[in-house]
């Protein structure tokens, strides 16, 4: 199998973190973890959220083109460390990124194959209500996050699929679905379908049914 690229986004509090941990892990997922110099949240680790990681340490990676994309995101950055995308890909692996619109449509240019699923809650009432209930920022980042989700939401239509999170099983479950589906793509096969159509295959079937 082919390997493939599959990017969430949405707006900070549509739930992407909880979705991307419970997607099928038959399916092989290789998510990738983002570099960032924002301050780690209480329960956030090291390595398995983020990499955190300091301001000069990030202008070097930038200037190392060790990152596939980055953004400056509401007073913090973040990026996509290339090395491990590249290397999963390479291995046929299913590699998920969880990152804002801006990256994702700069990852989507250089990969135009990636399938680029968008994260909504049901109403901007309830997001606003999760950001606010999950406590995880002050008010003053709050509201700009909030701003910032008014900007990302228009480019939903640049996205591939739309996916409303209101029950979080749900939401999982489309995912999941849009994967499977994406993975029977024939140009995501190209092995298979070659086989297929090897001339030399047809040939000796043809003699094997005569
Ligand atoms: P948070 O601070 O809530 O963890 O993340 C803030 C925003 O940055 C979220 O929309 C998240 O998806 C996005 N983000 C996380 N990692 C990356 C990354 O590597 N690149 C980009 N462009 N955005 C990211």
């Amino acid at each position: 199998m082919d390997g493939m690229l599959v990017i969430i986004s949405g707006p900070s509090g549509s739930g992407k973190g909880t979705v991307v941990k419970r997607l099928d892990p038959t399916l092989g997922y290789a998510v990738s973890i983002s570099v960032t110099t924002r301050k780690p949240r209480v329960g956030e680790v090291n390595k398995r959220d983020y990499f955190f990681i300091t301001e000069d340490e990030f202008v070097q990676m930038r200037s190392e083109n060790a990152l596939l994309e980055h953004f400056a995101y509401v007073g913090n950055y973040y990026g996509t460390p290339r090395f491990y995308v590249e290397e999963q890909i390479n291995k046929g692996k299913i590699v998920v990124l969880e990152i804002e619109v801006t990256g994702a449509l700069q990852v989507k240019e250089k990969f135009p194959e990636a399938v680029l699923v968008f994260l909504m809650p049901p109403t901007l009432t309830e997001l606003q209500r999760r950001l606010v209930n999950r406590a995880t920022e002050d008010a003053v980042t709050i509201e700009a996050r909030l701003k910032r989700a008014l900007e990302e939401i228009p480019l939903i239509s640049q996205y591939d699929y739309l996916v409303i999170n209101d029950d979080i099983s749900v939401a999982v479950e489309n995912v999941n679905a849009i994967v499977a589906a994406e993975r029977l793509r024939p140009h995501r096969n190209k092995k298979v379908v070659e086989d297929f159509t090897d001339s030399q295959v047809k040939m000796d079937y043809i003699k094997l049914t005569l």
